[in-house]
């Protein structure tokens, strides 16, 4: 069962409900994990559960009570929440210990030592911890340190490698594995179900796969540019001659619109790479004789492409070592040119 409707972190969830059944949870948190894991979605949650006036078994939040309410309504005056401001590089040390005027009377550190007000103890998340400057971390440490008695503050991070060693000390790390590819899946059927998009055509199971576990980076080759681009794909695949320069600078466009982060861009040219090795299966398939693929706008594009087994060998290859490729290339732009020329002259030397 998903505890409290999140997927995958059930013995996580399960070891927090003991050690606050044996009152002993502690006053310093650091998750760490992929994006798009559930890190924050589970540090809200627990917020939740540990404020919660009656839990129940398995430390489960009522959602009725008033803390449960007021949590849920984002509007809980015990629990903090802060986050980096998306067009800044860090967190702004104002947001953890006040503006320069107001220094120590406001900000995250100043509200945790406030006496509790609904709840029994403050609760306190900061997101992007990836993001904390050394002067906000060295704010932090005291902090860190010594919580008020019963506080929790919980600190959300991807790696522990880009945590300053001194917040690590000072902080139990929790572990949030990548998801289970079927979780992902089932997590994207609902989503579709609930915005009335079922059968919009994509190919959920596909998609899961090449999200490696992040329901972030899943959400992303979902997206509109990313299935817009298939068709587009598909006719420059099956145009004679192929014209490597457009195929290359068009898919790197795709990618690079993924934003600045590695991992999403990679995402981005796995879902792309993994269509194109369906097409040249497809025409290999036709080219010795074979059925051709079911989906139409494949069918289509097969049927216009018509090369030869060897061809259909060989650009196959040319796009499962790209696609094998990816893991290892820093320099996605490269791997991408170098997989369009092989494809413009797949029987060229390698
Ligand atoms: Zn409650």
């Amino acid at each position: 069962m998903a505890w409290q409707g999140i997927e995958g972190h059930d013995a996580i969830a399960a070891r927090f409900a003991q050690a606050e059944a044996a009152g002993r949870v502690a006053g310093s948190y650091l998750f760490v994990g992929q994006p798009g894991v559930g890190k924050a979605t589970f540090a809200q949650a627990l917020a939740l559960a540990l404020a919660c006036e009656r839990p129940a078994a398995g430390l489960i939040a009522c959602r009725q009570c008033a803390s449960c309410v007021q949590a849920l309504a984002d509007s809980h005056p015990d629990i903090d929440l802060v986050e980096k401001p998306p067009e800044r590089a860090t967190i702004p040390l104002d947001l953890l210990i006040g503006s320069p005027e107001q220094r120590l009377r406001t900000g995250f550190c100043w509200r945790l030592l406030l006496r509790p007000a609904l709840a029994r103890r403050k609760l306190a998340i900061l997101l992007d911890a990836d993001h904390l400057s050394d002067e906000a971390a060295n704010c932090l440490l005291k902090t860190l340190e010594e919580p008020p008695p019963g506080a929790v503050i919980i600190l959300v991070g991807t790696t522990l490698e880009r945590q300053l060693p001194t917040i690590r000390s000072r902080c139990q790390t929790v572990r949030f594995a990548p998801l289970e590819t079927t979780a992902v899946e089932a997590i994207l059927r609902a989503e579709q179900a609930a915005l009335g998009e079922e059968g919009s055509g994509a190919d959920l199971a596909a998609v899961a796969r090449a999200a490696g576990g992040s329901l972030q980076r899943a959400r992303l080759l979902l997206n509109e540019d990313v299935a817009a681009f298939r068709g587009h794909l598909l006719s420059l695949l099956a145009s004679r001659p192929l014209a490597g320069v457009v195929l290359s600078r068009e898919t790197l466009t795709v990618v690079e619109a993924a934003g600045k982060e590695a991992p999403l861009r990679r995402a981005r040219l796995r879902i792309i790479l993994e269509q194109a090795v369906e097409f040249f299966r497809a025409g290999l398939r036709v080219a010795v004789g074979g059925d051709p693929p079911n989906d139409q706008a494949m069918a289509e594009a097969v049927g216009r492409w018509q090369r030869g087994e060897a061809e259909a060998d060989a650009c196959l290859r040319h796009t499962l070592d790209a696609l094998s490729g990816i893991e290892r290339n820093a320099n996605l732009g490269i791997l991408i040119d170098a997989w369009s020329a092989k494809l413009e002259r797949p029987g060229g030397r390698s």
